[in-house]
C-alpha cells in the first residue's frame, strides 16, 4: 500500500474537531441544522466538505444528506422562516437559503434505475445504502453534527493513500453515469497519489466513447476543475491515454505550452489553490494554453465546453495577446508592451497572457519582472482632448477624433511618456503630414 506522505489512515481520525473545523459550526450551518431538528431524523454533512476538511483543505461549499422526506425539509424550513428552493425535488434534493449561502439537503436514497445521467430513485433511511449510490470511496464520507465521521466504504483509507476508487465495479459505475468518468479524471488530478485504481482506468478506457452524450456544460464544468489543480499533468495525460481528451475537446491541444505553463506556475508557487470563481479562473487559463492561438480555435472550445461569452471572450484574448507579446528575454522590452496590454486590455487579460507567453519561454512572472509593473499600475490618462484640438484649430468632427486616436497610438508607442505639451506638438506635426 502506497501513501502520499502527508497523511496515514489513522491519522485522518474519527471525528473533525468544530473548534479547528469552523465550517462546522457555522451560522448558516447551524441554522440549516436547527430547523431540521424539530422534525426528527438525522441529518448529517456529507461529500466534498467532509473530504476536504479530513485533509486540511479549505471548506466553502457544505451539503447535507438527510432521513427526512424532501417535503418534510421544505416544511421544516418554511417554519423556520429560510427559503427553500426544490432544486431537484425528484432525486430529494432542496437547498435551503441561511446565512446568504446555499445548502444542499438530500434524502437518502438508491438508485433503482439510471439512465444515462438520470436516475429514477427510491428514498431510503439507510446511511450505507446511499453510500453506495454515490461516486468515489473518499466521496461517501458523512460526518455528524459534533464532528463524529460515518464511513461506511473505507474512504479514509483511499483518501490518505491518495486512490481514486470507485463504489462497487467502476464499470458499472462509469455505464450508469458516464460523467463519473470525468469525475474520476478531476479527483485523480486533485487528490490522487502513487498508482490509478487499474480497475477504474480500464472503465474509463472502455467506455470513453459515452462522454459525446454528456451535456456539454457539464463537461466544461468537470474540465475547468479538473485543471484547477495545482498539478494536474498526471491526471490529464491519463485522461488522454484513456481516449477521452480527444472527445470532449474539439481541437487537438497545443499540450508542450500548457505543461510549461503549469511547471512555471509551480515553480513560481503560483497555482492560486483558490474555491469558486477563482478556481475557474485558473482553469480557464490552463485551458487557454491547451487551446491552438486561433480566434476559430477559441470559439470551437468555448463552444464544445459551454463557457460563457465572458469566458470566451477571455480565451479568446488571452491567446491572441500571448502571441503579440514580445520575449520575455529581453525585459525592458516586455514591461513596456505589458504597460501597453494593461491601458488596452485591463489587468485580467494582460496578466494571463503574460503569464502564458513567459511560460512558453520557461521564464516565471518575477523573473521579467511582471508584478512589479503590475503592482505599480494606475492606467494613464491620455493628457490631450478635444478641448485642446479645438484651441489648436480643429473643429469638431471625425478627422478631430482621427487625429486625438493617432497621437494616442504615438502617446502609448512611448510608453505614455509625452506630456501634453508633446500630444500637441504632435498633433501639430500630424497635421502638417496630412
Ligand atoms: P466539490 O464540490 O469540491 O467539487 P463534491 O464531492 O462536493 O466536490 P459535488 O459535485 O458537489 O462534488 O457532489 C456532492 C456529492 O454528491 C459527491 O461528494 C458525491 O458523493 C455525490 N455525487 C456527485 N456527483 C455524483 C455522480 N455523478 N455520481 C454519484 N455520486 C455523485
Ligand atoms: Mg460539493
Amino acid at each position: 500500500m502506497t501513501t502520499n506522505g502527508l497523511f496515514s489512515e489513522s491519522s485522518l481520525g474519527d471525528r473533525l474537531d468544530p473548534a479547528a473545523h469552523l465550517w462546522l459550526v457555522a451560522p448558516g450551518v447551524r441554522t440549516v441544522l436547527d430547523a431540521l431538528r424539530p422534525c426528527g431524523g438525522i441529518t448529517r454533512f456529507v461529500g466534498g466538505a467532509v473530504r476536504d476538511a479530513l485533509i486540511g483543505r479549505p471548506v466553502n461549499e457544505v451539503d447535507f444528506a438527510t432521513t427526512l422526506q424532501p417535503e418534510g425539509v421544505l416544511d421544516a424550513l418554511q417554519r423556520a422562516g429560510l427559503k427553500g428552493i426544490p432544486t431537484g425535488m425528484a432525486h430529494g434534493t432542496i437547498t435551503a437559503v441561511a446565512d446568504g449561502k446555499g445548502y444542499e439537503i438530500t434524502t437518502l436514497r438508491r438508485d433503482v434505475r439510471t439512465f444515462g445521467r438520470r436516475a429514477e430513485v427510491a428514498f431510503s433511511d439507510d446511511w450505507e445504502t446511499d453510500a453506495t449510490r454515490r461516486d468515489f470511496t473518499f466521496n461517501a464520507l458523512y460526518a455528524d453534527e459534533d464532528g463524529t465521521i460515518r464511513d461506511f466504504t473505507e474512504g479514509r483509507r483511499d483518501l490518505a493513500r491518495g486512490l481514486v476508487r470507485f463504489i462497487g465495479r467502476a464499470e458499472d459505475r462509469v455505464r450508469e453515469d458516464s460523467l463519473r468518468l470525468l469525475r474520476f479524471f478531476r479527483f485523480t488530478a486533485w487528490l490522487g497519489q502513487g498508482e490509478p485504481d487499474p480497475e477504474a482506468v480500464d472503465a474509463c478506457r472502455r467506455f470513453s466513447p459515452l462522454l459525446g452524450g454528456l451535456s456539454r456544460e457539464r463537461v466544461g464544468h468537470e474540465i475547468l476543475k479538473l485543471l484547477a489543480a495545482p498539478d494536474p499533468r498526471s491526471a490529464w495525460a491519463l485522461m488522454t491515454a484513456c481516449g477521452a481528451t480527444a472527445r470532449i475537446l474539439p481541437v487537438p491541444p497545443t499540450e508542450e505550452r500548457w505543461v510549461r505553463l503549469v511547471a512555471a506556475q509551480l515553480a513560481a508557487d503560483e497555482t492560486f489553490a483558490g474555491r469558486g470563481e477563482n478556481l475557474r479562473r485558473t482553469g480557464l487559463l490552463r485551458l487557454t494554453a491547451l487551446t491552438p492561438p486561433t480566434p476559430e480555435s477559441a470559439q470551437r472550445v468555448t463552444e464544445a465546453l459551454r463557457l460563457s461569452r465572458a469566458e470566451g471572450r477571455l480565451v479568446e484574448s488571452w491567446g491572441r495577446l500571448a502571441a503579440h507579446l514580445p520575449s520575455g528575454h529581453t525585459a525592458k522590452v516586455f514591461q513596456a508592451a505589458l504597460r501597453q496590454a494593461l491601458y488596452d486590455e485591463g489587468e485580467e487579460v494582460a496578466l494571463g497572457a503574460a503569464l502564458l507567453r513567459t511560460a512558453e519561454e520557461g521564464l516565471t512572472l518575477d523573473e521579467v519582472g511582471v508584478r512589479e509593473v503590475i503592482n505599480g499600475w494606475t492606467s494613464p490618462m491620455f493628457p490631450l482632448n478635444g478641448e485642446d484640438m479645438r484651441k489648436l484649430g480643429w473643429e469638431e468632427g471625425p478627422e478631430m477624433g482621427l487625429v486625438l486616436r493617432a497621437v494616442e497610438a504615438w502617446w502609448r508607442a512611448r510608453d505614455f511618456q509625452p506630456t501634453r505639451e508633446d500630444c500637441r506638438a504632435e498633433a501639430c506635426r500630424f497635421a502638417d503630414k496630412t
